[in-house]
């Protein structure tokens, strides 16, 4: 009796802990991504809306598990920003990014520029400067083709300390996009303050543009607001025509999503690159 109550109980807490569980398998097989060579980029395309002309590629971290398969972003990345584990793999992130840039260049494929997702926890670093400095350095990367990605969250934390911050990266000569811009609570006459380049439509402004809702209006309000601060506006998750279109009447400078290309490996890039962009 005792041994079943036992399995009950261990098959009853398996079952309770599911979610534990699994993060703690994927905690323990993070630890050894980077080293074991498990992580790897994607690069989604960013088209400009006027003409379809790709600009850039987003930059967006994959790994492939030895035996989970591909974990999603989603998954990895949060438990990264929890375990601290996303200091080393956002280095890793920047620098391989930069690194492809440059074996773009150098196979005389067009320039354009390269989103790099930067977390909270990067952000809040007080080497990151520093890091990306000596990354810039060492890759040789143009920085005018890079484009740090932050969050609206991240920005408004400490608002002082992050326009120092933004300045001394600006400083670096890369750019600035404030990332899923809409879904935060900040406002664009606040960021104002901050040397912002880009802002990013959230994709779920862009899902509904069509469906006669608000997000209609929300977008448009965007695309206004910035055009009149002097922000380039790119939207996410354009998957259609007529997504597409609505973007464009407004004025939309950019967009990225699956209308143009899903993220896809380095050298499927640098193919698509030179089949769009080529002559
Ligand atoms: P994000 O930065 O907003 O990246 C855009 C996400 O939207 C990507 O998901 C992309 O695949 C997806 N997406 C793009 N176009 C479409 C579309 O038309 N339809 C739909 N349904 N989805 C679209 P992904 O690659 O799964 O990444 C999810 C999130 O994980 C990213 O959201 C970002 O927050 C985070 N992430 C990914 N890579 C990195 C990284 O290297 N560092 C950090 N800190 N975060 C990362
Ligand atoms: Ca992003
Ligand atoms: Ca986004
Ligand atoms: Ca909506």
């Amino acid at each position: 009796a005792k041994e079943h109550g036992r399995n009950t109980w261990q098959r009853f807490s398996l079952e309770t802990n599911a979610g534990a569980v699994e993060k703690l398998v994927l905690e323990t097989g993070l630890r050894h991504a980077l080293e074991r060579g498990e992580l790897f980029l994607h690069y989604q395309p960013q088209v400009r809306t006027s003409d379809g002309h790709p600009v850039g590629a987003e930059a967006l971290c994959r790994w492939q598990h030895p035996y989970l398969g591909l974990v999603p972003p989603i998954k990895f990345i949060p438990l990264a920003e929890e375990t601290g584990l996303i200091l080393p793999i956002g280095a890793w992130v920047l620098e391989e990014a930069c690194r492809q840039s440059v074996a773009w260049q150098e196979q005389g494929l067009p320039p354009v520029r390269i989103g790099i997702n930067l977390s909270g926890r990067q952000f809040k670093d007080r080497h990151l400067v520093d890091k990306i400095a000596e990354i810039l350095d060492r890759t040789g990367v143009d920085p005018d083709l890079v484009e740090l990605e932050l969050t609206e969250s991240m920005l408004m934390d400490d608002a002082r300390g992050t326009a120092e911050m933004l300045h001394k990266l600006r400083g670096l000569g890369v750019h600035l996009a404030i990332d899923d811009f809409g879904t935060g609570y900040s406002s664009l006459s606040y960021l104002k303050h901050f040397p912002i380049d880009r802002v990013k439509i959230d994709r779920s402004f862009v899902m509904d543009l069509e469906g006669g809702g608000d997000d209609a209006a929300i977008a448009g309000a965007i695309i206004a607001m910035a055009q009149s601060l002097n922000l380039a506006t790119l939207a996410e998750g354009v998957e259609t025509e007529g997504q597409l279109e609505f973007l464009r009447e407004r004025g939309c400078e950019e967009i990225q999503g699956y209308y143009f290309g899903k993220p896809m490996a380095a050298e499927d890039f640098a193919a698509y690159l030179h089949r769009e962009a080529g002559n």
